[in-house]
Order: C-alpha cells, then sequence, then structure tokens
C-alpha cells in the first residue's frame, strides 16, 4: 500500500502535531496536510537535542557508525514508497529518485567507514621538553570534538542526498552532532518518511532519541527561530542565496554568533579555449546542452555560462547548441515558485539590450524548457545581473575578442562552485593563464568535463568562495565535510586517565 504521511513532527522520538497545517503542492499525485512548525517546537527539538550531546557526543565511532548504518538499511527498507512519494512531491522522474536515494545511503556508509578509520580526528601530539630552557614544554596534544547540536537545511532539488537524511545530517551525525531538520516545504511527506527511516533506526541502536527531530516548515518563523536557538551550535544549509544570506544574517547577529555553513547558488563558468574549440566545438556543444538540461537545470552546479573567443568556431558552437537545446523537451520544475522564478529570470534576459536571444521558450505552470542568449565579455561586465544565477536550464555564451579578454573576463567572476576549462594539448599555455585566476574563484576546477555530478569522496570540494558558499573553508559533499561540525581542542598537560579516549584507540 501506498505511504500516507502521518503529517506530522518528529520531536525526539515523537511524532507531534502543530499549531496549524499546511498542504503539500506535489507535480502530481495526491496533496496531504502537515502540522506548520512552531517556535515551541523548535525549543523542545534543541534542548532534546542538547540532552542527547552528552551521550551521543561522547559515544565511539563504531557506535555512530552502526547508527549511520542502520539509517541507510531502514532508508532501503522503504525504498519504493520513497520513491512513489518523492517523485509525486518533486516531479523528478523514477529513476533520479532511485539513483538519489544510493547516493543517500552510500554517504551514510561512507561516513560510517571514515569515522571507524579515525583520520577526521587529525590527532596531534606534541612531547613534553622537560628540560628544555629557559622553560620546560608541557605535553599538549589536540583532538577534534563534535561542536554540538546543529540544524540542518534541506535543498529543493535533492529531496534526499541534501535533505532529511542528506549530506549535512550525515556528516553531523557522524561527527557526533545531533540534528535538528527544519523540512522543505517543497517536499515535506519524503522528509517525513525519511524521518520514520532514522527514527527506526534510533530505537534499532538504542541511541538517545534527542538526537534527530524533524520539524516541517510552513512558515519561515521555524527557520529563523532555529538559527537562533542558544543551543544550536552550527547550521548546514542548502539553497538558494536570498534564503541563504537571510539566515546567515541572523547567526551573524545572535548573541553567540555560530557558524553558518550555506552552500547556495552559482553560474559555474566553462572557457572554451580556441584549439579545444576548433577540434570539437559540436561535441562540445551537445555535452553542454546535456549538462544545462539534466534535472531541468535544478542544480547548483549547472554550467549556466560558456565563454569563448569570436569567430567561426565560436558561431559553430552557438549554431549546435541551439540545435541540440531546441530538441530537449520541456521538464517539470520542482515547485510552481521555482518555475515563476525561471520565467522571471528568462525574462530578465529578454528585456536586456545587452543579450541577443538565441533560443527563446514559452513554458507555463510547472514546465520548463530551455533557454540560450548570448552577449558580449564588455557587456557581461558591465551588467551584475548577466552573472546572476537563472535556476533552469538557461545557458550565456559570452564571446571575447581574445585570450586576454578571456583572462579579464575570468577575474571579474564572483566566487563560484565550479569553473570548467576545456582544452587541448595545444591550449596548455592559455590554461596555465586561467588556472591561477579560476583557483582563486571556484571550490572545483575541471577540465574537459562538465561539473553536474558530484562525486561523494574524500578528495571533493562542493563550495567556494562567497557568494558560493558563506565559508570558503567548507564542503558540503565528501568525507571532509565533516569538519564543519568538528572543533579542535587542545589537551596540555593530561594525565593519561583524563585524556579523552580516542587518543588510547
Ligand atoms: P531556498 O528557497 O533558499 O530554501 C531552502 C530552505 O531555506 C527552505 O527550508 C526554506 O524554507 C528556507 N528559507 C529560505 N529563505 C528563508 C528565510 N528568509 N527565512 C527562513 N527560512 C528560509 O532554496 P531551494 O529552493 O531549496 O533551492 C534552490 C536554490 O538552492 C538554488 O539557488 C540552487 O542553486 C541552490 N542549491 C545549492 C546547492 C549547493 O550545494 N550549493 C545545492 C542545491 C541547490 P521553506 O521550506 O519555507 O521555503
Amino acid at each position: 500500500m501506498a505511504f500516507i504521511p502521518n503529517g506530522k513532527h518528529l520531536v525526539a522520538g515523537e511524532w507531534l502535531a502543530g499549531n496549524g497545517t499546511f498542504s503539500s503542492a506535489p507535480a502530481h499525485g495526491p496533496a496531504h496536510e502537515f502540522a506548520a512548525g512552531t517556535v515551541e517546537l523548535v525549543n523542545r527539538a534543541a534542548e532534546a537535542a542538547e540532552e542527547a550531546f552528552w551521550s551521543y557526543g561522547y559515544s565511539t565511532a563504531k557506535e555512530r557508525a552502526a547508527f549511520l548504518r542502520a539509517i541507510a538499511d531502514e532508508i532501503e527498507a522503504r525504498a519504493d514508497d520513497i520513491t512513489e512519494i518523492g517523485t509525486q512531491e518533486t516531479g523528478l522522474p523514477v529513476a533520479r529518485l532511485q539513483g538519489e536515494r544510493g547516493r543517500t545511503t552510500g554517504q551514510l556508509r561512507l561516513f560510517a567507514d571514515h569515522i571507524e578509520k579515525g583520520d577526521y580526528l587529525d590527532r596531534r601530539f606534541d612531547a613534553a621538553l622537560p628540560e628544555r630552557q629557559p622553560a620546560p614544554r608541557p605535553e599538549i596534544r589536540l583532538l577534534q570534538r563534535p561542536v554540538g547540536p546543529v540544524a540542518v537545511f534541506g535543498a529543493s532539488n535533492f529531496p534526499l542526498a541534501f535533505s532529511t537524511a542528506g549530506g549535512d545530517t550525515a556528516a553531523a551525525l557522524a561527527a557526533g552532532c545531533p540534528v535538528v531538520v527544519k523540512g522543505h516545504s517543497a517536499h515535506p511527506g519524503t522528509g517525513e518518511i525519511v524521518a520514520q527511516a532514522i527514527d527506526a533506526a534510533i530505537k534499532k541502536t538504542g541511541v538517545h532519541p534527542g538526537v534527530f527531530s524533524l520539524i516541517q516548515g510552513g512558515n519561515r518563523q521555524v527557520g529563523e527561530a532555529l538559527v537562533q536557538h542558544p543551543l544550536i551550535q552550527a547550521v548546514g544549509f542548502t539553497g538558494s542565496l536570498a534564503g541563504g544570506r537571510a539566515l546567515f544574517n541572523l547567526c551573524a547577529a545572535r548573541p553567540q554568533p555560530i557558524p553558518f555553513f550555506g552552500e547556495l547558488g552559482s553560474v559555474n563558468p566553462m572557457f572554451l579555449l580556441p584549439e579545444a574549440l576548433k577540434a570539437r566545438a559540436e561535441t562540445l556543444a551537445e555535452g553542454w546542452s546535456g549538462s544545462l538540461t539534466m534535472g531541468a537545470g535544478q542544480f547548483c552546479t549547472n554550467p549556466g555560462i560558456a565563454v569563448v573567443i569570436d569567430g567561426a568556431d565560436a558561431d559553430r558552437f552557438t549554431t549546435a547548441a541551439v540545435a541540440a537545446l531546441g530538441k530537449a523537451a520541456p521538464q517539470t520544475m520542482l515547485t510552481d515558485g521555482i518555475a515563476k522564478a525561471y520565467r522571471d529570470g528568462k525574462e530578465r534576459f529578454t528585456t536586456r539590450n545587452a543579450v541577443k536571444p538565441l533560443l527563446v521558450t514559452d513554458s507555463s505552470e510547472r514546465s520548463a524548457a530551455p533557454n540560450l542568449f548570448e552577449t558580449t565579455g564588455e557587456k557581461f561586465l558591465a551588467d551584475h545581473a548577466l552573472s546572476e544565477e537563472v535556476f533552469g536550464p538557461l545557458g550565456l555564451v559570452v564571446r571575447v575578442g581574445s585570450l586576454d579578454e578571456m583572462v579579464g573576463l575570468a577575474k571579474g567572476f564572483e566566487g563560484q562552485l565550479t569553473a570548467t576549462l576545456h582544452m587541448d594539448a595545444a591550449d596548455l599555455d592559455a590554461a596555465r593563464r586561467l588556472r591561477p585566476i579560476l583557483e582563486r574563484k571556484a571550490g572545483r576546477v575541471l577540465v574537459n568535463g562538465f561539473p553536474t555530478g558530484v562525486e561523494v569522496v574524500d578528495s571533493m570540494v562542493h563550495g567556494g568562495p562567497y557568494p558560493a558558499s558563506t565559508n570558503f573553508g567548507a564542503t558540503s559533499v565528501g568525507t571532509l565535510s565533516i569538519r564543519r561540525f568538528l572543533r579542535p581542542v587542545s589537551y596540555q598537560n593530561f594525565p593519561e586517565g583524563l585524556l579523552p579516549e580516542e587518543f588510547l584507540r
């Protein structure tokens, strides 16, 4: 039988109603009523998380790994129901939900393995120098400790992998931090069923129930109260620049400011170097079209901008891009609001003198078809709006007159999640000029690939200078993401019996 949500919040092991309700707005299938979140529920969840920290924060890596693996198992046990409600709520295809589920359970298990290895503790040891003159040196050791209760805001476009039990939750739980999730209003039923899986894992492994709570949204007060709650010690956020900035400002204005790890939007520029463009303009255009339209363009790593040097090869590239994008069928967007924002974004381009339309499509209600525009480097630099993310399958080709201009344009970009070079061997000198600029601008620099598709591995960085993220020292994907929820502590002159056990294992 299909999953029917209970419409409640999960607070420290109890399913609770709220004050008033909101209705889900699925792309297809039945709408359901959900209890709206309240400040009182936020307080309860934060207090339970703090209480849970005193046991969970000091549990062994083995115990936490067992908990993470149990969550993965419980998600798999609900696989078909998750796919069904996930596809209904988001309009994403079945295969995408199935793939994302694999990524979500894979992340949980990866973190289980990672903490069992112990490297994440970054243990350091400086031996005592009792004979040192003029003053002896005491023994000093360093260890990473969990920060305390963490708030997590999932993204609309990753209902599983960046949501209730997604990367932020997995990293925080692995570190030893209890989590309070603010559910995304675009997929409350998907959030609920994943919370049920976490609840089952809590019961199975016997961890403190305050280690996880899900408070559904329905109003902005919930998120605002959560980031300002004095017991919350860090925030993991994936979403828009506007939403992320509003919550970041609240975190900074607290009496005790806390780190806000916001993974925000990006236009992910690609630089097509001359020899590569000459050799394969059409193939590059087709590849770009595939990346730009994947998931209706609703990826933070969507490569929205292609920079080319003007000339016959650039013409070949734009002609092929128009042809490839013109064949792409309209797709359903995640929410009515996102579809409207996409139409507004397209409008912004069509009404600007600085751009020339290459492919303009009509879309209505929740569907989106690709759009393509073109401008010059000079006009692009003169109009900041052209470098702002349009969430959806909209591309902009920027034609520059020379490699020097391309280098200057690269310097003009704001912080990005990714930047890409398409190059052949003969482009190496040009690429060498761009590399130092691109590595200052982006968290991940790619050669001859497309940035959509983020590997969950040890060496992944999914972050970047503002506005790509609010904290350039962090990543939200890969094992390094655990560091967001850890804090280094030095232990000076400790007798062995008083040292944290992690030093002794
Ligand atoms: P969003 O509209 O910013 O929403 C994200 C979450 O923040 C939701 O829970 C939302 O609550 C809450 N929120 C937003 N503004 C708020 C405010 N002023 N006060 C309190 N809470 C607030 O973003 P989205 O629609 O989920 O995602 C689309 C955007 O995310 C795109 O720009 C995309 O590029 C970006 N994104 C980035 C990454 C990355 O890794 N960098 C990944 C995926 C997506 P409600 O539920 O009430 O709306």
